[in-house]
């Protein structure tokens, strides 16, 4: 007889990981089975920021927020591309999954100053909407299950070894004079931590991604819940005695495939395709590579979305990335995603025509959206440039780049110069060598240089908003503006990258798979990066992907489980 589950769930991300902790709590008999022999997915290697309308930590924040905002706010970015019952979904039972993870010991802190990512647009707020995991203790899950945990990305750990929060990596890059107190102190406790240390290369201070992952697998590993690794979904299997429901998976285990029944439901939380080659550039703008991406090679490669449609599900979103300009770092498995760096003051971003064409402190989709629009229209902004002098290499990261304070470029990797950087003594010198237009790679940077002395970015408007500002350096007139003036002068390569995709199969205000006629499949729900984003087109906040992976995977539960949370504000959807 097939193996018999109540839940088979699919993936082992953030959401999955959840809707499987859930449903045992619920008193459901679950599975994981997740493809890689890591996990946590890109969750595990995410910064673990969530976007909770309405959170707990508001009010002692001094941040005031309302459904009618939030609801608006997630609508109009949105933009018709998720229905309004699915975003009031959303808004209203955020801070239900946000207490139940607090609940099982993933507690999660308000970042205030931490704007939506579109100020201008009506609900917006200035701080408070975005999350960040309490920094978690890795002896809670103990140094051996760590090991199955995803680690983190090079790009998230100071000196290559220790961990930092969301917190404490906006002091250090907004250089805030606690900034070095708060780096030594990091370095102390990490360097004292002898008992760990001499067991685990991985610090024991799990933060970002890390925590959120290693918090829920403790929370898999406490109530016993089975996790099969290097076990691919193949396909969904259906009875079609029971109007077609679907009745379970199959898998392929050592080698051979095997079919699981699961009685109650099966979750997908196998991702997005951003790992698919030949989906991308079936679905994706083009020109697209599967090496741009900054997530985990060979994981996320549709299988998923692949199985749903195959017995009749609705995609949707398909065309759309969670778009990110990424840069290549020789010996790493995957692209990095260059979130912060680009908004310091002192660099710039150019084509091939040495020309700015965007606003780089902007959100980070919109960057790689802007990346195509200018390639389409005008051609060379597919690689990009982003260009920096002296000043800035000596005092901020960029990349794999520490500031040249720290490791100047005799310590750098001799390989790095001409594949990860170009040095040039003058901006003439760096535009030849790169392949650039060296006057227009000139007057951009004295352009850039007048902007820095009159706080005003009269091309673009960079700085001109709070979530602009959120990293760049206080003390400046404009935070985001520094002279470009002072050689050697540097360029570095930038891909129009994603850290995932966002289209996938439709589903409903309770993560219920669609068919191509609207109607619900028995016994199927998807969640996360597997499903079409409820987000539509956007990215309103820091966590608009993990935010409602684990929403809809809470809401999920709930529904099988015949405890579905009813929607309050229902007038809202009337207006
Ligand atoms: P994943 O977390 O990627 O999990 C999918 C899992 O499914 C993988 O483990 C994969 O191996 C498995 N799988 C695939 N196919 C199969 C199959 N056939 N059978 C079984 N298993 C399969 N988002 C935020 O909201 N906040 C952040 O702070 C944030 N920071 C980020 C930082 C970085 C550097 C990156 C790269 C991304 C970041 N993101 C962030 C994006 C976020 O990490 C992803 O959107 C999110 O993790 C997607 O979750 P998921 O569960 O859909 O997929």
């Amino acid at each position: 007889m097939d193996e018999q589950f109540d839940l088979i769930v699919v993936g082992s991300g953030a959401g999955a990981l959840l809707s499987a902790i859930r449903a045992a709590d619920a008193g459901l008999k679950p599975l994981v089975v997740e493809k890689s022999h890591l996990i946590g997915g890109t969750s595990a290697i995410s910064g673990g920021a969530i976007w909770i309308p309405l959170n707990s930590d508001m009010p002692s924040s001094g941040v005031a927020d309302d459904i009618e905002r939030a609801f608006l706010y997630v609508k109009t970015c949105a933009k018709g591309m998720a229905t309004d019952d699915r975003v009031l979904a959303y808004v209203e039972s955020a801070k239900l999954m946000t207490q139940y993870l607090s609940e099982i010991g993933i507690p999660y802190r308000c970042m205030p100053q931490y704007a939506d990512y579109y100020p201008d647009v009506p609900g917006a707020l200035p701080g408070g909407r975005t999350m960040d995991p309490v920094d978690f203790d890795g002896d809670n899950l103990g140094i051996k299950a760590l090991e199955d945990v995803r680690p983190t990305n090079p790009g998230q750990l100071i000196f290559g070894r220790m961990q930092m929060n969301a917190f404490e990596a906006r002091i250090m890059l907004a250089r805030e004079p606690q900034a070095k107190w708060m780096l030594l102190r990091i370095m102390l406790r990490y360097a004292f931590d002898f008992r760990w240390r001499l067991r685990s290369k991985r610090d024991r201070r799990l933060t970002g991604g890390q925590a959120l992952i290693a918090g829920l697998y403790a929370a898999i590993r406490k109530r016993n819940i089975p996790v099969w690794l290097n076990c691919p979904l193949k396909s969904l299997t259906i009875d079609r005695n029971d109007g077609d429901r679907v009745s379970g998976v199959i898998v392929e285990r050592e080698g051979r495939l095997l079919p699981l029944l699961a009685k109650c439901a099966v979750v997908l939380g196998a991702g997005g395709f951003e790992r698919n080659q030949s989906m991308r550039e079936q679905y994706l703008p083009s020109p697209t590579q599967s090496g741009w991406t900054a997530t985990p090679p060979s994981c996320n490669t549709g299988d998923a979305i692949l199985a749903g449609a195959a017995i009749g599900a609705q995609l949707h979103l398909m065309s759309h990335t969670w778009g990110a300009p990424t840069l290549e770092v020789p010996k790493e498995e995957k692209y990095r995603a260059v979130f912060v760096e680009r908004s310091l003051p002192g660099c710039m971003v150019v084509n091939q025509l040495g020309k700015r064409f965007l606003n780089e402190s902007g959100p980070y989709p919109e960057f790689q959206q802007a990346m195509f629009e200018e390639h389409h229209k005008n051609r060379g902004a597919i690689p990009a440039w982003i260009v920096f002098d002296a000043d800035f290499r000596a005092n901020n990261p960029m990349g794999p780049l520490i500031p040249s304070s720290v490791a100047p470029d005799h310590k750098l990797p001799k390989d790095w110069l001409g594949t990860v950087y170009w040095k040039g003594e003058t901006l003439e010198d760096l535009a030849s060598q790169i392949g650039i237009a060296p006057t227009g790679l000139v007057a951009s940077a004295r352009r850039m240089t007048e902007f820095a002395v009159s706080g005003k970015d009269l091309e673009f408007d960079r700085g001109g908003n709070c979530f602009d500002r959120y990293y760049g350096d206080p003390t400046l007139k404009n935070p985001n503006l520094g002279p470009i003036a002072k050689g050697p002068f540097y360029a570095m390569k930038l891909f129009p990258g994603d850290i995932g995709t966002k289209g996938g199969l439709l589903t409903d205000l309770n993560a219920r798979v669609l068919n191509v006629t609207g109607q619900p499949i028995g016994g199927l729900y998807c969640i996360g990066n597997n499903s079409a984003s409820v987000m539509g087109p956007a990215y309103p906040g820091a966590g608009s992907t993990l935010g409602p992976a684990m929403t809809f995977a809470y809401r999920a539960v709930a529904h099988m489980t015949g405890k579905s949370i009813a929607l309050e504000r229902t007038d809202l959807l009337e207006a």
